[in-house]
């Protein structure tokens, strides 16, 4: 059975809050594993391609990543979903991309936004482990996108 939550929209407090770290003992917990599971219910039922816990009304930094062609992107490339607890963007390319972003928050709008084109990201798996990659295109634009909401910041406001 799929939990499908609630999405917060432009304009509620929830979504301009520096959402708070992932204590270490939250890894691995029962709660932390359903609140992901719950995310990526909503974000699937939805035709999300990310989604972030404060627009689930849980101010954690938590971000699920996942590219894929659907109904709002049919365009997007396909990649394994990525669960990212702790991100943080420890380098961006200075060469830029504009394109098209959208907001599960920010119903019926969609606008063009300038990303980096490659970053270099550090998170934590749900079990805790470190890791350390390079995104670059589509889904670099969604990891920017999703972190921004982490720090209470809207696409909208990129534009
Ligand atoms: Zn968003």
């Amino acid at each position: 059975m799929s939990t499908i939550l609630a999405v917060a929209q432009h304009g509620e407090t929830i979504l301009t809050l520096a959402a708070a770290e992932v204590a270490k003992s939250e890894l691995n917990s029962e709660w932390l594993n359903q609140l992901v599971e719950a995310m990526h219910d909503t974000m699937t039922e939805r035709n999300g391609v990310g989604i972030a816990a404060p627009q689930v009304y849980v101010s954690k930094r938590v971000i699920i990543v996942a590219s894929r062609p659907n109904l709002r992107y049919p365009d997007a490339p396909e990649m394994d979903t990525v669960v990212m607890v702790n991100p943080e963007i420890l380098e961006k390319s200075e060469a830029t991309v504009l394109g098209e972003e959208g907001c599960l928050s920010v119903p019926d709008e969609r606008g063009q936004v300038a990303r980096a084109e490659t970053i270099k990201v550090r998170y934590l798996t749900l079990q805790g482990e470190q890791v350390e990659t390079i995104y670059t295109g589509f889904p670099a634009r969604i990891v920017q996108h999703e972190v921004d909401h982490l720090d209470g910041i809207l696409f909208i406001q990129r534009i």
